[in-house]
């Protein structure tokens, strides 16, 4: 049994005037949750805040691949796929087993694909070569086999198929699973509590001035050092410290479906589109994740949304490869969107790398942005080195660090048989998926409750024991950071009326 430590949020507003901290990070997405962990390993008082909920943002919109890119390899950046590699079986090994799960992907190539077979064969090589070809064998398949796998993929007219190995993750959970890493060391965390202005002292950033978003009021949070990783929102964050600093990052929409399907799939698809894009369908919890588009984006990161004209396009790309009876639009259960965050300047951002754009602003704050979901560990670890040296005697860890809740799934899941047997297969999947060992305290409120073993909704997998430890753990606030952010409620679109209320009223004891 882990230990959780409270993560009641009114707890933790109070506890950030409390400071001074070492660190302050602004945004608690997965950037932001990784600098707080490895600068709390390192023995750092650290404090977070997000004006929104943990991971509410990109870090919950992403196409949860913990992947080497093997788009990336045809702009030739083979440093950045190695580097990719590497920590997505860093992840699946020690950081996080019970998160990240090795996923075949299977490559369609027809007469009107952008690229040819031998191409696909040729780059699938050099993408296993780069992982020392630890993860199987990448290659040419029959269409057969690629229908076993995918059983709804259209075969006919086909040239070929090409199988290669990724991994899959979730998104939002990584950077929970982290903050609570980091909660457990100490650190303050407080979402729905935006940072409206900085505290400057002799022009050097010393805290910030944070906004209440749910009562209203305000805190002022004093710490040595600030690291904006506000994500989307970088440059609007680096102006609070210097009104004249420019454009660093450029941004670019991206939205994803979620359907009602990918039974028998035991293989995702990437097909490959013009211009450089592939289109994704990944069988993920239990149901299809079809993405994505690519589009520049100048609007405010707060109001992206995937639209209709957006629903279409995924359903289209899609049927390039499947079959029309699995993208009926009546299977499409929820949608969602996010905005990447690309290093300003380039012409495409489609073309543009995903690299990190690092600054240190004149008042000494470290703003981080940009990269991806994948190296968000190594990101982190970084900036928490860059804005930690100039305190001295902290030393920031570079190796990877095992997660809470982290252990191999088969035996989580042996062990919940043995502690739960009365919970449907499913219900204990789900635990072990999304908590790991850390299921085990999800779980022990039950004991006294066992009305905490009910499911949300009939026809998911979610429990109210899930709720009740969003709630007191993991800093859920409001209705949506349960039903999206901490149960897989929303996005299977049952969070209706009832089970609203439901949640609101748990969140209120
Ligand atoms: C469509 C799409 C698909 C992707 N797919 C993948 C993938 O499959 N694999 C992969 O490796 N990467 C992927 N990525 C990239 C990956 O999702 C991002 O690199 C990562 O989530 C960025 O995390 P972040 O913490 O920088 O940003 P965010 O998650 O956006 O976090 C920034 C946080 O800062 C907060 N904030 C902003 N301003 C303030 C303020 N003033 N005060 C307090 N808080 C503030 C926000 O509320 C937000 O929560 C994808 C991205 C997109 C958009």
């Amino acid at each position: 049994m882990t230990h959780p430590v409270p993560g009641r949020r009114d707890d933790q507003l109070e506890r950030l005037s409390g400071g001074p901290f070492d660190m302050l990070v602004i945004g608690a997405g997965a950037i932001g949750a990784a600098t707080a962990w490895y600068a709390a390993l390192a023995g750092a008082r650290v404090a977070v805040v997000d004006r929104g909920d943990v991971a509410g943002a990109t870090s919950s919109a992403s196409s949860k691949l913990m992947h080497g890119g093997l788009r990336y390899l045809a702009m030739g950046d083979v440093g950045l796929v190695r580097e990719a590699h590497h920590e997505r079986r860093a992840h699946a090994r020690t950081v996080a087993p019970h998160l990240v799960q090795p996923l075949e992907f299977v490559v369609p190539v027809g007469p009107g694909s952008p690229t040819a077979l031998w191409q696909v064969r040729a780059g699938v090589f050099l993408y296993g070569a780069l992982a020392r070809f630890a993860d199987g064998r990448n290659g040419r398949i029959s269409l057969a086999s690629a229908r076993r796998r995918v059983p709804p993929l259209v075969t006919g007219g086909l040239r070929g198929t090409v199988l290669y190995h990724d991994h899959q993750t979730h998104d939002a959970r990584l950077a929970i699973s982290a903050l609570e890493a980091a909660a457990q060391a100490g650190a303050v965390v407080a979402t729905h509590a935006e940072v409206v202005s900085l505290r400057l002292t002799g022009g050097a950033v010393t805290g910030a001035e944070v906004e209440d978003k749910l009562r209203g009021g305000s805190v002022s949070i004093a710490a040595r050092t600030v690291v904006n990783a506000a994500g989307p929102w970088v440059d609007r964050v680096r102006r609070l410290e210097d009104p004249a600093a420019g454009t660093s990052v450029t941004l670019s929409k991206g939205a994803h479906l979620v359907l009602a399907g990918g039974d028998g799939w035991t293989a995702a698809v990437t097909t490959p589109l013009a211009g450089g894009r592939v289109s994704f369908a990944i069988p993920w919890e239990g149901m299809l994740l079809l993405g994505t588009t690519d589009e520049p984006y100048d609007g405010d990161p707060a109001d992206v949304a995937a639209t209709d004209a957006d629903a279409a396009q995924i359903l289209a790309e899609a049927g390039r490869s499947l079959t029309a009876d699995v993208l009926a639009p009546a299977l499409v259960r929820s949608r969602f969107a996010g905005v990447r965050v690309l290093p300003a300047g380039g012409s495409s951002t489609i073309r543009a790398r995903r690299e990190t754009v690092v600054s240190r602003g004149r008042g000494g704050m470290v703003s981080v942005a940009g990269g991806k979901l994948t190296t968000w560990r190594l990101i982190g670890a970084r900036a928490a080195r860059l804005a930690l040296a100039p305190l001295g005697g902290l030393r920031v860890p570079a190796r990877p660090v095992a997660l809470p809740g982290a252990a191999p799934l088969a035996a989580i899941e042996r062990s919940l048989a043995a502690s739960h047997p009365q919970l449907p297969a499913d219900v204990r999947t789900n635990l072990a998926r999304h908590y790991g060992t850390c299921s085990a305290d999800v779980l022990a409120p039950a004991d006294a409750d066992p009305g905490l073993l009910e499911r949300v909704h009939p026809s998911g997998p979610d429990i109210w024991a899930q709720v009740v430890y969003g709630r007191d753990y993991e800093w859920a606030a409001t209705v949506d950071d349960v039903v999206r952010g901490r149960t897989t409620v929303a996005l299977r679109a049952l969070d209706d009326a009832t089970v609203r209320e439901k949640v609101e009223g748990m969140l209120r004891r």
